[in-house]
């Protein structure tokens, strides 16, 4: 039976989506992937915001280099100067143009991954003031974890070698009031929401009987349990080991816009 064959948006070559995969389970000692794909998200795109606008910190187009692979650390700085602009009501909507979607149509090399709860207050695009291309995002009601969220995170590292991976639970999600009030209740959910409720025991059990919150405390230990889930994804966890990705938490305040990486 022949293996279906798609483009691949980081290198243009057409390839076996087996043997990227095989590519970066067993080969990436020798790092063959990462190296040898030259379309990895660079700085030089993301330097400035081309689209309009003066420019922030750690966007300055002093820093440019394009063909310079982006590292967590500057894709984490990007993110917090972007939410920073958020916070203070300073939006530059980088990335949002016409030219801009005609940029990445072909292929795209977004600066990472957002995986983040379903909650219409907490858009990752928004947040972070980033545009078209910029990031793939997994959205699912408290950010609960399972082996198709996990693939498409894995897609994101695999394929376009977002070097960030962002967990980012939120204040007063609904999800997890939903689930702490059941759970305490001891009573089940109806049809799929027993899914969640069941992807989110671990963390209230682990949150269960601590001081303070119980809603705010099972959020912020189902954002330590999701990170540390990815950090030891068989696929993800040789790009981490090598420092060419990182997974972090975070937590996104409603009252005031602030994305917390301190979790
Ligand atoms: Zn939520």
């Amino acid at each position: 039976m022949s293996e279906p064959v798609e483009p691949s948006p980081s290198s243009g070559a057409s390839r076996t989506r087996r043997s990227v995969l095989v590519a970066g389970a067993a080969g990436l000692a020798a790092a063959p992937l990462w190296a040898a794909t030259p379309a990895a998200p660079a700085l030089g795109a993301y330097a400035a915001d081309r689209d309009g606008g003066s420019g922030g910190s750690g966007e300055r187009s002093g820093d440019a280099a394009d063909g310079v692979p982006l590292t967590p650390d500057r894709v984490l700085r990007i993110l917090e100067d972007g939410n920073r602009r958020w916070v203070a009501g300073r939006l530059r909507h980088p990335h949002q143009t016409v030219a801009r979607r005609e940029q990445v149509a072909g292929a795209q090399h977004p600066l990472a991954t957002v995986f983040s709860c379903i909650d219409s207050r907490v858009p990752p695009e928004i947040v972070f003031d980033r545009g078209v291309g910029d990031l793939f995002v997994v959205r699912t009601a408290a950010q609960t974890n399972d082996g198709l969220v996990q693939g498409a995170v894995e897609y994101g590292v695999e394929e376009s070698l977002t070097p960030l991976l962002v967990v980012m639970g939120h204040q007063r999600c609904g999800a997890v009031s939903f689930a702490v009030e059941t759970l305490n209740a001891g009573r089940d959910a109806p049809a799929h929401l027993q899914d969640v409720l069941d992807a989110l025991r671990p963390a209230y059990e682990a949150a269960k009987g601590l001081p303070g919150d119980q809603v705010d405390n099972t959020v912020r230990a189902q954002i330590r349990l999701t990170v540390r889930q990815l950090e030891h994804d068989a696929l993800l966890e040789p790009y981490e080991r090598t420092g060419r990705a990182r997974v972090v938490g975070a937590y996104y305040s409603l009252d005031t816009g602030v994305v917390d990486f301190c979790v």
